[in-house]
């Protein structure tokens, strides 16, 4: 597609390209303009507050600082599963709404993070999921906010987690989209999704049980999908070389970002209650903004599309060199 055109700062004839690609399973829409990138950005003359008061997720503090769960509950005011401890959020969007901070150290660098301390935080909300199907609250999302352009309100490294007796609008989606397909075509999505993508310029590359790849109609700005190569449909499936195959996924994905000049994120894990063979536990990560400027505007906000100035060939390409 190519723009009616305009004149550029000096009157003088531009144009760009605009590709517009439709994912084959959700529909999802994105327009990729390589020319944005070029966009000229007024600063804000906004300095950004540091120090101050203590992190309340630092061990020092977290005991004294951060709520437990009520008695009666789970058996322990706290899950903890190696470096990793999880305590239910203050401000929660859903009947059981928890934080895990991963670590005990507070870093913001997206190089400095171990597969470890990945794989200590996913087992640690795999507990509080497999706790929550026990209360018959089944449904569940693990997601990773990372600094502020990220919505995350705290420095201090942590995934959260949502259990809620109602399903996700997203997950029941994929679900039913998963079951449709799988139902008309006699096979799993994923599985064709991950075959056919095989030797693509968006194959990134595996680890253990996951491939990686940088979807055709992308969410976000380099944004990454990890599928697991195995038919599990729910998180709590995953024997633990698996869930260290997705923190190293998830590892390598966060490392190409900071190679590329990205230090903020969003990831999801997209995991669902009701097993089924046409569905497959899969992550999403995407970069945010390393700057104030917003990356969700009207089209994302009101148009349910997304802009994007690297195709996902490119960026494929840049992430492959951390697998
Ligand atoms: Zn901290």
């Amino acid at each position: 597609m190519r723009p009616l055109g305009g004149s550029g700062g000096n009157h003088v004839e531009s144009s760009a390209e605009i590709e517009v690609r439709v994912d084959p399973l959700t529909g999802h829409r994105c327009r990729i303009n390589q020319s944005r990138d070029q966009r000229p950005k007024q600063p804000l003359a906004v300095g950004t507050v540091k120090g101050g008061a203590p992190c309340p997720f630092c061990p020092e503090n977290l005991e004294r600082s951060t709520p437990e769960f009520r008695p009666g509950i789970f058996a322990e005011k706290r899950i903890r599963y190696g470096g990793a401890v999880l305590f239910p959020n203050l401000f929660p969007l859903s009947e059981m709404h928890a934080v895990c901070v991963f670590t005990p150290v507070h870093k913001v660098n997206l190089d400095e993070f171990t597969a470890k301390e990945i794989y200590d935080g996913i087992k640690c909300c795999i507990e509080f999921i497999s706790r929550c199907r026990t209360l018959g609250v089944i449904n569940h999302l693990i997601g990773w906010n990372h600094l502020s352009q990220a919505g995350a309100s705290m420095l201090h490294p942590h995934f959260q987690v949502i259990a809620s007796r109602d399903s996700f609008s997203s997950i029941l989606k994929l679900v039913e989209l998963s079951r449709s397909y799988h139902a008309s075509t006699k096979s799993s999505y994923w599985e064709v999704l991950v075959r056919e993508e095989r030797g693509s310029p968006r194959m990134i590359g595996t680890t253990g049980g996951f491939n990686w790849l940088a979807p055709w109609s992308p969410m976000g700005s380099y944004e990454v999908m990890g599928v697991c190569s195995s038919p599990k449909s729910s998180i709590t499936e995953l024997g633990d070389a698996e869930v260290m195959a997705l923190a190293e996924g998830i590892l390598k994905v966060i490392n190409g970002y900071w190679a590329v000049g990205a230090s903020s994120l969003n990831m999801a894990i997209f995991s669902s209650a009701c097993e089924g063979e046409y569905f497959r536990v899969h992550a999403r990560l995407m970069a945010r903004p390393t700057e104030l400027i917003s990356d969700r505007a009207f089209l994302e906000l009101y148009g349910n599309e997304v802009g994007i100035s690297v195709p996902p060939e490119r960026y494929a390409g840049w992430i492959r060199e951390k697998f």
